[in-house]
């Protein structure tokens, strides 16, 4: 079987492939001739995993897989969510996100956020929502070199470390997409 995951990284499409075995051929964007920038317009999480895939799926006619996932902070209603990657600006700029983060959560005590992943699947017609989620709370510094985006102001519940402290594979553990990637290949093996 075919399946296009709506990605240009390498790096993730790689991955993926490695953990889908080889009954499943994961297609890039490249690999299917798309080259165009697919609009990332909706207001949610989900609604933006969808119009990848559905934008795939409806003009290529592909069985295919996207994902979306953002930072959401309690004290400000969810936000930064689905504009977590440009909180600060159209720079894209990790260090601005993380410094503007910290300036609106300057001594505020509530300091819950979570990070969320939504892999949106459409296969033979049906679409499939898995959603990965992971509490926390941000800190008051920054902390770490690892990963990347948010990870150093990240500090997941019980944990006394922030994603940015932790190698790949324990991050990878317990975090937002390797909880929906994990959803999403225990359902792929019982296809
Ligand atoms: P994407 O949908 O995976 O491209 O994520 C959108 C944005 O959310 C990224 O550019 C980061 O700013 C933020 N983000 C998503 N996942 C993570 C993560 O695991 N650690 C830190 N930041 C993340």
């Amino acid at each position: 079987m075919q399946l296009v995951f709506a990605s240009n990284n390498l790096h993730k499409i790689e991955e993926i492939q490695n953990l889908v075995g080889s009954e499943i051929q994961i297609l890039s964007l490249k690999d299917i001739g798309c080259f165009e920038d697919i609009p990332e317009t909706a207001e949610t999480i989900e609604g933006n995993a969808i119009l990848k895939a559905d934008y795939v799926t409806e003009k290529y006619g592909y069985n295919c897989f996207a994902d979306d996932s953002g930072l959401e902070v309690d004290y400000l209603n969810g936000a930064p969510g689905v504009y977590s990657a440009r909180f600060a600006g159209e720079q894209k700029n990790d260090q601005d996100n993380i410094d503007k983060v910290l300036k609106e959560l300057k001594d505020v005590q509530n300091r819950k956020a979570n990070f969320k992943t939504v892999i949106a699947l459409n296969l033979n017609d049906e679409q499939k929502l898995f959603t990965g989620i992971i509490d926390g709370n941000i800190t008051t510094t920054q902390k770490g070199n690892q990963g990347f985006g948010y990870d150093p102001i990240f500090q997941p519940t019980k944990y006394e470390i922030t994603f940015a402290e932790m190698d790949q594979k324990e991050k990878s553990a317990i975090s937002h997409r390797g909880q929906a990637v994990s959803q999403l290949l225990s359902f792929l093996s019982g296809k």
